[in-house]
């Protein structure tokens, strides 16, 4: 029952994006033909008639108010955005996950541009050292929690949106939950929230990263994209996800990528431009560089959102995220060739308990890489540290999923 509904649903959201794409294209059509026309008419000095083309600002359907007309006055000036799409913006719901690095800029944009409802998740407190790059907090915040101080400045920046605080960090066990709150939920997810990528399918998501000085944005499950899982079947290892804590970022390329976005989400929510669905931009602070490629379509195979796709909500609510992407090479130790000696402890007493487990007095050891090089050092230092039985593993994990198991990820 719950697979049919699943169906019935995943089937309607198609509809429904779809619907909503011919929409906005006519909505464009229509906004760019009226543009042409009065250019004509300004051209032949001829009177618009004002019956046939409205006001911009005063058209027949549209939910501002003259204070509203007031404040977004310049977003309503512009013909290719205008009250219509003010209006869709105003009536959409944006739920921002984390108010960090990415989140604050476009927690930011969005409150100043009038989404109608803006939900911020975060478990996080303020810190000293997130002060570089996470702009919506201010030092009188510091050991308070990030949701309440990036909505203590949402609403003094405009008090006629609504802001919904979740000060939680968000698991499969309360995504949902929190989601149903969002009828239109565009969604932020930090390279922290990369396991969210893999199991939420169908909501529209502008996908943001930024690290070290790069940054990269995308939009999944838009209008026919693709899913973050189309793209990636199966997980990197979590050693490939490095997180800003872990790492240096410069303050401004996430507060770059936060805004863009924004403006991503904003053009979804009012419906107006290309979205960045289907496409990747890629962000080069040092040699000032922003590329955009293109990316893999919908996959049908794909197991989230492909034609035989049998993810329901229950499964949603059990995912272990852990488990999907631990290593399949077990028993095994993450680490780093720098810190390889000061780990030692770690191998011999790992060492012990495998030959306890199988009875037998000498455990074997492989060491294994991305690519085979680190490997084949830290088995050299090995052997010089006592660890005789050390043995590489060539060509590292590539040449694993290349010659011996084929699912096993590669990043
Ligand atoms: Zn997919």
């Amino acid at each position: 029952m719950e697979a049919n509904g699943h169906d019935e649903a995943s089937r309607i959201l198609h509809e429904l994006q779809s619907l909503k794409a011919t929409k906005s294209d006519i909505d464009r059509r229509i906004s760019a033909l009226e543009s042409q026309l009065r250019h004509l008419n300004l051209q032949n000095g001829t009177v618009v008639n004002t019956s046939a083309l409205p006001n911009p600002i005063t058209a027949a359907h549209h939910d501002l108010t003259p204070e509203m007309i007031h404040r977004y006055s310049r977003h309503l000036l512009l013909p290719s955005f205008g009250v219509e799409a003010q209006s869709n913006l105003i009536n959409s719901s944006i739920l921002v996950v984390g108010a960090g690095g990415l989140g604050s800029p476009a927690l930011l944009y969005l409150a100043a541009c009038g989404a109608g409802r803006l939900g911020i998740v975060d478990h996080d407190v303020v810190e000293l050292n997130n002060m570089h790059r996470q702009v919506i907090h201010t030092e009188a915040f510091i050991g308070q929690p990030k949701v309440k101080s990036a909505a203590t400045t949402c609403r003094s920046i405009n008090s006629s949106v609504q802001i919904v605080e979740h000060h939680e960090a968000l698991r499969t066990s309360n995504a949902l939950e929190i989601f149903n709150q969002y009828p239109l939920y565009y969604f932020f997810a930090q390279i922290q929230s990369v396991s969210f990528n893999y199991i939420v399918e169908m909501l529209p998501l502008v996908s943001g990263a930024a690290l070290g000085l790069e940054g990269q944005l995308t939009v999944y499950n838009y209008n026919g994209g693709p899913c973050y899982r189309c793209l990636f079947p199966t997980p990197p290892p979590t050693t490939a996800c490095q997180r800003c804590a872990d790492s240096g970022v410069l303050g401004v390329v996430p507060g770059i990528i936060g805004c863009l976005q924004a403006l991503e989400a904003i053009k979804i929510a009012s419906a107006v431009g290309e979205p960045l669905s289907g496409r990747m931009l890629l962000f080069d602070a040092l040699a000032a560089r922003i590329r955009i490629v293109k990316i893999r379509g919908r996959s049908p195979q794909c197991e989230a959102c492909g034609e035989n796709a049998t993810f329901t909500q229950q499964q949603f609510r059990e995912f272990d995220y852990e488990k999907f992407t631990q290593s399949p090479l077990t028993p095994s130790l993450n680490i780093p060739l720098p810190s390889l000696e000061a780990r030692l402890p770690e191998i011999s007493s790992a060492l012990k308990e495998e030959e306890e487990r199988n009875g037998s007095s000498s455990a074997k050891l492989y060491v294994i890489c991305r690519r085979g090089n680190d490997s084949q050092r830290a088995v050299q230092n090995l052997h010089k540290l006592g660890f005789t039985s050390a043995r590489d593993i060539v060509g590292g994990l590539e040449s694993w999923a290349h010659d011996v198991d084929s699912n096993f990820p590669t990043y």
